[in-house]
């Protein structure tokens, strides 16, 4: 099995940028023709797509954030939205990572990122070396955080020369080393992608990845590391990220070394893989292009390292990437499939365990469709040799479970989403009879409830919560419940502002006078609308806006959304959100985010 894997990642590095052609951007580099010519930025990443690896586009999903994108990565997770707000280095839940399947691992980077894998992890294996965060001041200049890391790296296996124990421990199987590189990302904000700056922070990671994969196969001497080169977002135009803009989402990924297939090539045309055109300008047409989703990655990884997969991981194995004979390739899927389905099994029970009738997926309904038989039946094609039958049924496989873990995600979503409707509905009711009581009726309307409404609203209280703490739901549920609830309620006790504003609205009208009835009609708006706008810019809390960036509002509500970061970059966000009139909803990330 292989011995270890070497993981670069360059943080903030969007795909195109990575190989298309572009004049020197060194700062040495004079203006003559020479320096002119475009060139690759990456020399020895090229190579590797070249001659000696695989690669493509890694998706990410949105938020494209740091967090969420090495989460991905490493865990093989895509976490949920809120942890990018509940706070950025310490982790809402721990999970189990790559690095915390491997022997050990050194990693090397920004303070923001490596203390979520080591904190939680098995204690001791995993090692981080971080700067300070006064090093990682935008003012300075950003190549040094890059600079940093390979320094350090170097010295680690200088050291091993001396230090026999360091020797040990580094020529043991299962390790792995991960280079965050921070660099990008920050000259990608100061000067945006087209820039100098950034363009030639590309030639010096990739000159940085080829010291070091010539370090490391000197050291070891024995083909036995793989190396996996990619990043956790990419990059606007305009030198952001967080959305869903192309330019965000996709990555490069390039892995090369042991275990990793050699490219395939066409020798006319081109090869598969390009067919969206992204890729055109790449000077890559003849080589086989093969994307994958981002949480891929981390399953490519342990796969490469001989690890077990993280239990939380999703990511399906990519086999195109992988050296292997069909066998190997129709084992490693059935192993990653049954580690999906383990989640999926656990996720079933909880809900089993909760719900009063519960409805299986209905994928794995019928007798001969369970997880079981469906299981039963690749092991058979396996005894049997046939390995591609097994690849295709364990890829279907995976993808039902996938499927299955978001029905089972999404189970109580029409539940929350009435609930929530009925909230936004009451709120809007609520404010408009206010409206009317106030503006209209000069606040002449007392409020009236009478005993057999307060009965009513507290027994459907006490239904709803009773409901809730026999489904063992979590707090914010009872929130939910308890909100529309409180606006009906108070609709209902200034109903008469309701029925006295009609009466009074069509006294002033006259008979039939629908001109004049549009106009007030179009000035209550107004001034519910101003009432809105005001009164509903709210701080909500994490929790919150995730629950709200899943609901499609079938009212009137509609959240915009900015997101701030704090002047240290994403180290905090402050979520503002105002509610507009009309059509759609919530999100996450720098910007809007639509499903
Ligand atoms: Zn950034």
């Amino acid at each position: 099995m292989h011995l270890h894997s070497n993981k670069n990642l360059g943080d903030g590095l969007r795909a195109d940028k990575a190989f298309q052609y572009f004049p020197d951007p060194s700062p040495a580099a004079s203006n003559d023709s020479t320096s002119l010519e475009p060139r690759p930025l990456a020399p020895f990443l090229r190579s590797r797509v070249l001659e000696h690896g695989t690669f493509g586009v890694s998706h990410t999903r949105v938020p494209t954030e740091s967090r969420p994108g090495h989460v991905a990565l490493i865990a093989g997770l895509y976490e949920d939205v809120s942890a990018v707000t509940t706070g950025w280095k310490l982790n809402p839940v721990n999970f189990d990572s790559v690095f915390n399947r491997s022997r050990h691992t050194w990693s090397w980077g920004s303070p923001d990122i490596l203390p979520m894998f080591s904190t939680g992890a098995v204690p001791g294996r995993v090692e981080d070396a971080t700067y300070g965060t006064e090093f990682e001041d935008f003012s300075k200049d950003a190549l040094e955080l890059d600079y940093w890391v390979f320094d350090r790296v170097k010295q680690l296996f200088k050291d091993a020369e001396t230090d026999a124990e360091l020797n040990a421990r580094l020529r043991q199987d299962k390790l792995v080393f991960f280079l965050h590189l921070l660099g990008l990302d920050t000259n990608g904000h100061a000067y945006r992608p087209y820039s100098r700056e950034y363009l030639n922070n590309i030639k010096v990671v990739d000159e940085g990845v080829r010291e070091i994969t010539e370090l490391i196969n000197n050291f070891y001497d024995d083909d036995e590391t793989a190396f996996v080169f990619t990043a956790d977002h990419g990059m606007s135009d305009w030198g952001s990220h967080g959305d869903g803009h192309p330019d965000n989402t996709r990555t490069p990924l390039i892995a090369w070394g042991a275990g990793v297939s050699k490219p395939v090539t066409v020798q006319h045309g081109k090869a598969p893989g390009h067919e969206d055109g992204f890729s055109s300008d790449w000077h890559l047409d003849h080589v086989q292009r093969h994307d994958v989703a981002q949480a891929d990655v981390a399953t490519l990884m342990a796969y490469l390292t001989g690890l077990e997969y993280p239990v939380n991981s999703v990511g399906e194995l990519p086999l195109p990437f992988i050296d292997a004979d069909d066998q190997q390739k129709a084992k490693a899927m059935l192993v990653n499939a049954r580690q999906i389905l383990e989640m999926y099994r656990i996720k079933e029970e909880e809900k089993m365990a909760t719900e009063f009738r519960y409805k299986p997926y209905h994928e794995f309904a019928t007798a001969e469709q369970t997880v079981d038989h469906r299981i039963e039946a690749i092991q058979n094609a396996i005894q049997d040799g046939q390995y591609k039958q097994a690849i295709t049924s364990s890829d279907e496989l995976i993808k039902l479970a996938l499927r299955g873990l978001r029905y089972l995600q999404t189970y109580d979503w029409l539940f929350l989403r009435t609930l929530i409707t009925a909230g936004y509905v009451g709120w809007i009711v609520f404010a408009f009879t206010t409206a009317v009581d106030l503006h209209v009726l000069d606040g002449s309307v007392e409020t009236s409830r009478t005993t057999t409404s307060i009965a009513t609203f507290t027994s459907i209280v006490v239904a709803l919560y009773s409901f809730l703490f026999a489904r063992s739901s979590p707090p914010q549920y009872y929130a939910y419940a308890f909100f529309p609830l409180m606006f009906w309620e108070g609709v209902f006790a200034r109903r008469w502002a309701l029925v006295e504003g009609k009466q009074k609205l069509f006294a002033q009208i006259g008979n039939n006078d629908g001109m004049k009835l549009g106009l007030n009609c179009v000035l209550y708006i107004g001034i519910l609308e101003v009432m809105v706008s005001t009164e509903a810019t709210h701080r909500f809390k994490s929790q919150r806006l995730t629950n709200l960036r899943r609901f499609k509002a079938t009212t009137t509500a509609k959240f915009t959304r900015s997101a701030i970061c704090s002047p240290r970059h994403g180290r905090s966000f402050t979520a503002k959100i105002s509610f507009r009139r009309t059509g759609y909803y919530a999100v996450l990330g720098h910007v809007l985010v639509l499903p």
